[in-house]
């Protein structure tokens, strides 16, 4: 399969099964905005519910709040992001479609690279990192023209110059028009950990080394925001800061480095499609980064960054905030600003690794001996949005009724479904779109045995058991220790 033709199948299959949609679709939708149907939001809120527990519940050392998304607007000041959380922007002046510089640039030397010119694409790509680390938005313009990039609407070199764009969206605070303060939708999750960390030290007789994790939303007004999940203007994070001693610092980050990826292997993220992206130019407080990035059809991205960024932020709201945020050591008997060890993940970015990592078309044998094509989501069972779909042969004989005595049984420990529609056929082919891991089959000798056959999504088997044992064998295969056992 081509990858534009996967990218595209899975954004309809999104769509179709109630996924993802876009964002109040009936007005035509809102760019890089969407909404989680029933099933994605199901996927999504047990994504997020096994990084929390492998941060929260693994390590006795890790605690987990909630802060919120309004914060005083100074945290953004001290943070940098008033001042340098831009992008370079660029607009074509016939098509007046708007870029950003650097990656126009940086797909361009991505083209030539793919027709082996290798030390033109080396060339820009040299240039490129200059400007940016010098802000030289006259540079970023002058190479643009110089390479002849042209707009891949209009076909024309007609550019503006290159401008700086801050990615925060503002509003204000109170009540009377004019006379609020104003304030920022969070463009990252991260800062109400660091302004808390005094408060969850001191109210839960905190030691370093310490972690502090959160899942919240976080807004960017991105510039492009054409990748569907990938990049969206509101999103949610999955972040966890862990503090520590500073001599401490990097070991820590070795360990983090490690442990995440192996949280993506743990969730059923085959090895080939992940790798780690060492960043060779670093901001000038942090110590160390690296992404993880998963091969989409769009090639290797960014799911999630690991960061070693030294005392930078409690420094910055030390000096901004006039308040004492260091910590007391009482083993070593020293006062210290704690580093820092970040872990981020986009939960939506870490949603269409899944579904991207889950979707196949196989063929699949008939009941009159041919095959057809079956697409299945392979999700890993923990993660899957049902875990179990219970199916009556037919609709008489009391089959129906031991149906809901199977799902009254399993309801309360895990979602489970009853299918009556269409025949059995289909039912399967349904719930194998939605990534149902199992179906049980209700059938005419299940009033005589009191058994029914469970069919495994991936291996196709059918195994044959005792009604009053299935809750507990769906339960063995979908409990979250099946993955935090790998961690
Ligand atoms: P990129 O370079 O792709 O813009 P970033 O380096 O700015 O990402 P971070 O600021 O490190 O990203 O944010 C941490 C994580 O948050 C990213 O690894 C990604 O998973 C997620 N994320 C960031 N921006 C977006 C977005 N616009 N849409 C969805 N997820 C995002």
């Amino acid at each position: 399969m081509k990858n534009q033709d996967i990218f595209q199948k899975i954004v309809s299959h999104c769509a179709q099964y109630g996924f993802v949609y876009p964002s109040s679709e009936i007005y035509e939708g809102l760019s890089a905005v969407y909404d989680y149907g029933p099933v994605g939001n199901e996927l999504k809120r047990n994504i997020k519910n096994i990084w929390w527990l492998s941060m929260t519940q693994l390590h006795q050392n890790i605690l987990g709040i909630d802060a919120a998304i309004f914060m005083h607007p100074t945290t953004w000041k001290a943070s940098g992001h008033v001042d340098a959380f831009n992008d370079p922007l660029i607009d074509n002046k016939d098509s007046k479609a708007r870029y950003r510089a650097d990656v126009l640039l940086e797909e361009h030397a991505e083209k030539l690279r793919k027709k082996g010119k290798k030390e033109q694409a080396e060339q820009i790509e040299k240039r490129l990192a200059q400007c940016l680390e010098q802000n030289d938005l006259k540079g970023l313009y002058d190479l643009i023209i110089e390479t002849e990039i042209v707009c891949p609407v209009s076909g024309t070199r007609n550019w503006t110059e290159v401008r700086q764009f801050n990615l925060m969206f503002r509003t204000e605070i109170g009540s009377v028009a004019g006379q609020g303060m104003e304030i920022y939708l969070r463009p990252e999750t991260a800062q109400g950990i660091f302004v808390n960390f005094v408060n969850v030290i001191k109210t839960n007789r905190g030691k370093l080394p310490l972690g502090i994790a959160q899942i919240g939303k976080a807004f960017r007004n991105e510039i492009i925001a054409r990748q569907f999940l990938f990049r969206m203007r509101e999103f949610e994070q999955m972040e966890m800061q862990f503090f520590v001693a500073p001599d401490e610092e990097m070991e820590w980050y070795q360990y983090w480095k490690e442990k995440r990826l192996q949280w993506h292997k743990a969730i059923g993220i085959s090895t080939e499609n992940l790798r780690y992206h060492d960043h060779i130019k670093l901001a000038h407080y942090a110590k160390a980064a690296c992404d993880i990035e998963y091969q989409f059809s769009f090639g290797f991205k960014e799911v999630e960054g690991i960061h070693a960024r030294g005392d930078f932020d409690l420094s910055q709201h030390i000096q901004y905030s006039g308040k004492k945020l260091d910590y007391y050591d009482s083993e070593r008997k020293q006062t210290y600003i704690p580093h820092v060890v970040e872990t981020s993940i986009g939960a939506d970015r870490a949603f269409l690794m899944v579904l991207f990592e889950s979707y196949h078309e196989e063929q699949a044998p008939t009941a009159d001996g041919k095959t057809e094509l079956r697409v299945v989501l392979k999700i890993h069972p923990v993660l899957a949005p049902i875990k179990l779909a219970v199916f009556p042969l037919n609709n008489r004989d009391g089959l129906p009724e031991i149906c809901d005595k199977i799902v009254d049984e399993c309801k309360y420990e895990f979602k489970v479904v009853r299918d009556d529609k269409d025949t059995i056929g289909r039912r399967y082919r349904r719930q194998d779109l939605l990534g149902t891991p199992f179906c049980a089959t209700v059938d005419y000798d299940t009033p005589k045995d009191q058994c029914v056959t469970i069919r495994d999504r991936d291996t196709m088997q059918q195994e044959r058991i005792p009604i009053d044992r299935v809750k507990d064998y769906i339960l063995q295969r979908i409990s979250p220790s099946v993955i935090l056992k790998k961690l």
